[in-house]
């Protein structure tokens, strides 16, 4: 299903133009116009979903079985040291576009891309606790 007022159900469906890299019967991947690195590309799928919760386990098959490839022809084409594949649900995590898609970004030493990564600490029993609280949630 589409939405009219989502700017990547207009990509998938071809009312706007995007560079196309990869496309099937559910997804398609195309370069970011706002590149974090040259060769940044989004893979979404044709689908609207906000988030990554909300696909089924056989839409998440079927989005994230492209990433190896993807990842691979982005390291040979640009010859880049590493790639981060980021997936920002909410926009507390930085999406600002809410139709899901996958961030493939090519990463080179020196490069003006960096991760605030402020790595915490449990107290005794909290991080099991808290294991137990989400494997209860697990279905
Ligand atoms: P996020 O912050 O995870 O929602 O990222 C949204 C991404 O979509 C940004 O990197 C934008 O540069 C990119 N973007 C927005 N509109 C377009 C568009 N029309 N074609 C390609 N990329 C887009
Ligand atoms: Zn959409």
């Amino acid at each position: 299903m589409n939405r009219d007022d989502c700017i990547f159900c207009k990509i998938a469906t071809g009312k706007i133009g995007a560079t196309t890299v990869l496309e099937d019967k559910a997804c398609l991947a195309f370069m970011d116009i706002g590149p974090l690195a040259e060769g940044h590309l989004l893979l979404i799928s044709k689908d609207h979903v906000e988030t990554i919760d909300e696909l089924t386990a056989d839409q998440a098959a079927a989005l994230l079985r492209h990433v190896p490839a993807l990842v691979a022809a982005v390291k040979r084409a640009t010859g880049c040291e590493g790639v981060n594949v980021l997936q920002n649900n909410g926009r507390v995590a930085h999406q600002a576009v809410m139709h899901l898609h996958v961030h493939i970004i090519p990463r080179r030493g020196g490069d003006e891309f960096y991760f605030n990564w402020p790595a915490g600490k449990y107290p005794p029993g909290q991080m099991e606790a808290l294991a137990d609280r989400i494997k209860a949630h697990l279905k």
